[in-house]
């Protein structure tokens, strides 16, 4: 088995609830969600962090987001993309936070 959860996913070796997926992307609920609508989308190639993917699979990503969040109806929502521990990731897949459905503060804490 991948050491990568998310990489299990994606290969449906480990299961998720899936809103969305196709060649290259794939979204899905947050296991452990902070928010009423909390979504990762992911692509489907291992890339440790937003640092290393390829400038068009970004527009993409973004994309599926927020047709996701169109089919959510969701009208206020944030997207966070945690980039290294310090900054809170904890999964080593780039994933795209879709959250939404509550009032959130800024600056976040
Ligand atoms: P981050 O802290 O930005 O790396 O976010 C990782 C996210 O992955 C957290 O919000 C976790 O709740 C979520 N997560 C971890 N394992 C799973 C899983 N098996 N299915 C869905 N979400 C997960
Ligand atoms: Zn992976």
């Amino acid at each position: 088995m991948c050491e990568c959860i998310f990489c299990e996913i994606s290969a449906g070796r480990l299961s998720s609830v899936i809103l969305y997926q196709d060649d290259t992307v794939v979204a899905f609920k947050d296991a452990n969600p902070m928010a009423p609508i909390h979504v990762l989308i992911i692509p489907r190639h291992h890339y440790e962090s937003i640092k290393d993917i390829p400038e068009a699979l970004i527009g993409h990503l973004f994309a599926v987001a927020n047709r996701v969040a169109a089919e959510l109806k969701i009208e206020s929502f944030r997207y966070v993309i945690n980039t290294g521990s310090q900054a809170g990731q904890t999964v080593f897949h780039l994933h795209l936070h879709l959250l939404g459905g509550r009032c959130m503060g800024w600056p976040p804490g």
